[in-house]
């Protein structure tokens, strides 16, 4: 047996200290996100016992943003993109300069000469994708335009800080003499970057375009959903590691290009479900990693500093994003929803600090209070954006559609809205039923919406979603999702909220079957079994004569 095995220890190390810790915050009902940051804490090398490899564990990291960026751009096109630059190109730009500032404040209040306080205000002005799209994600924010306009946001500010990373070597060698100060110095490798960029882009749109759906197409004709995976897989790593390498840019721009792409052809859905579960478990490495940078040292040696630097990231960042996009002409809660899920920091921040110490511009302080200020305003995001959202009263209004309050008592609570629930809502609504859809994927509530059905986007194994469905007050639940299993779990909870209520839940299998009966659902109706007998329907009955081509 192997015994060095840090790749294998760092994952299963992580991954069980994170469910361990995840669950211990999902049961003190505060954000999970908390618990895997310190479980990274627990794992990290400032803490007694195991110590995990921190390299490795930021190379996994790595992988969930690849992962998370490519999903992002699967549900993003090229005209959502542009559509919010009016407003993503200036704010984020406005929001880097105005965080930029805070930080040399704070570093010229330190001591710092004005390049360490450059270094210092620009890792602080930089969002972290992940914990971005986490926080979109969990509200079903994303494809909605206050979503669009932070993945924009984003996006810009992803492209500042490749420039940023190219500029920095530049100026410090500037700075200490060892090179020729004057525009040419800095303007050649900001044109060679911004030609690289440009170069990426072209090539994406012109020959990614072309070849990449025709691929995965390819693919899909073989029959063989192993090598869908895989392909759907080999084009989110590849492209992005591809255009690292020869392109210089982020990882996640890579990613999230590769997902624009595939998202314009009809298999974007499927390829979204393929790598979710890889997805979501490299992003909770992501804030394993971040918690092993913690050194609660920093808290009591620097404690107003520390301070000063969170108090930058949520209050200075935010209310100039708010400002910023009020000033733009967008609605208080689109810009405070924009600023909550930006008054963060976390990867990029981290590779500017690194970076800065090894050139000898940013003190060592700096990057502790860095590294500090992320793991803290990581933590206290999610608490900020419920904060922010239960400021807009409206906590369970996250898809932008009808208001979920339910109007008439006695109303059917529809979960699903695919095969199976769409039939069921168009014969409902045809008998005038009131009818309120619960529908997690955004594609199929906006389906329901345009239909005229009032939906409340989310997981209908959220209690919380299945109250602002109105579940108190319905008379009748139809479970149409295709898991029995978490069929179950909406049983039970809709049974809480309503011991009342009737449910009729839908299931695959005899297993299904069996552990829903097992649970009191009255009524289960199994899809293969529906299929098997009106088959033999058909059989029994006579045959219909076959139909003639018509004659031109
Ligand atoms: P189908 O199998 O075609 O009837 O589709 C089932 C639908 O149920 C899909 O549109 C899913 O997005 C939706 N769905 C599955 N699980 C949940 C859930 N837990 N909450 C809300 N909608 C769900």
């Amino acid at each position: 047996m192997p015994h060095h095995t840090p790749l294998i220890a760092t994952i299963v190390v992580g991954l069980v200290f994170a469910f361990v810790m995840g669950a211990l915050a999902h049961r003190l009902k505060v954000s999970p996100i908390a618990g895997y940051l310190l479980a990274g804490v627990l794992v990290g090398p400032f803490t007694p016992g195991f110590v995990a490899d921190a390299r490795l564990a930021n190379e996994l990291a790595e992988i969930g943003v690849i992962l998370l960026m490519f999903g992002v751009g699967l549900h993003f096109s090229l005209r959502d993109l542009l559509a919010v630059r009016a407003i993503a190109v200036p704010g984020a730009v406005g929001q880097i300069a105005v965080a930029t500032l805070l930080g040399m404040g704070l570093g010229w209040l330190l001591g710092w000469g004005p390049l360490a306080g450059f270094v210092f205000g620009l890792a602080l002005s930089v969002a972290s994708t992940v914990v971005l799209l986490r926080a979109l994600q969990g509200r079903q924010m994303v494809e909605t335009e206050r979503g669009r306009i932070a993945v924009g946001w984003l996006i810009v500010e992803d492209l500042v800080m490749v420039l940023a990373l190219v500029l920095l070597p530049v100026l410090a060698r500037i700075m200490s003499g060892a090179a020729e100060g004057g525009w040419e110095a800095i303007a050649q490798p900001v044109f060679a970057t911004l030609f690289k960029i440009a170069g990426f882009i072209a090539l994406m749109l012109v020959v990614g375009r072309r070849f990449i759906p025709k691929a995965l197409h390819w693919v899909v004709h073989t029959g063989s959903r192993e090598l869908f995976r895989l392909a759907v897989l080999a084009i989110a790593l590849g492209v992005a590691f591809g255009s690292a390498l020869a392109f210089d840019v982020s990882f996640a721009l890579g990613a999230f290009f590769a997902g624009m792409i595939l998202g314009e052809t009809p298999l974007s859905r499927r390829a979204t479900e393929e790598t979710l579960p890889l997805r979501d478990a490299f992003a909770v490495l992501f804030f394993v990693s971040v918690g092993m940078l913690f050194d609660p040292k920093v808290v009591i040696e620097q404690p107003l500093p520390l301070l000063g630097t969170v108090a930058i990231i949520l209050a200075g960042k935010s209310v100039a994003a708010f400002a910023i996009v009020r000033a733009f002409g967008h609605s208080r809660e689109t810009a405070l929803t924009v600023a909550a899920s930006l008054a963060q920091i976390g990867e990029f921040s981290f590779i500017l600090a690194s970076l800065g110490t090894d050139l000898h511009i940013l003190p060592e302080e700096g990057r502790d209070l860095i590294l500090a200020g992320a793991i803290l305003s990581i933590f206290a995001n999610p608490f900020f954006f419920s904060y922010v959202t239960s400021r807009r009263g409206a906590p369970a209004e996250a898809g932008g559609g009808p208001s979920a309050a339910p109007r008439a008592a006695r109303h059917v609570v529809l979960i699903g809205y695919g095969r199976v629930g769409r039939r069921v809502a168009e014969a409902l609504r045809g008998r005038g039923t009131h009818l309120i859809v619960v529908e997690d994927q955004a594609d199929m509530a906006r389906d329901a919406e345009t239909d005229g059905v009032e939906v409340v986007r989310g997981n209908a194994a959220d209690p919380q979603i299945l109250s602002a469905a109105g579940l108190d007050r319905a008379g009748t639940v139809l479970i149409t999702i295709p898991e029995g299993f978490e069929g179950g779990a909406i049983f039970q909870h809709a049974r809480r909220l309503n011991p009342a209520v009737r449910v009729i839940a839908r299931a695959h299998s005899d297993a299904e079957v069996a552990h829903l009966e097992a649970l009191g659902v009255p009524d289960v109706v199994m899809g293969e079994r529906e299929i098997a007998l009106r088959m033999l329907a058909l059989c029994a009955a006579p045959r219909p004569m076959p139909s003639q081509p018509h004659a031109a």
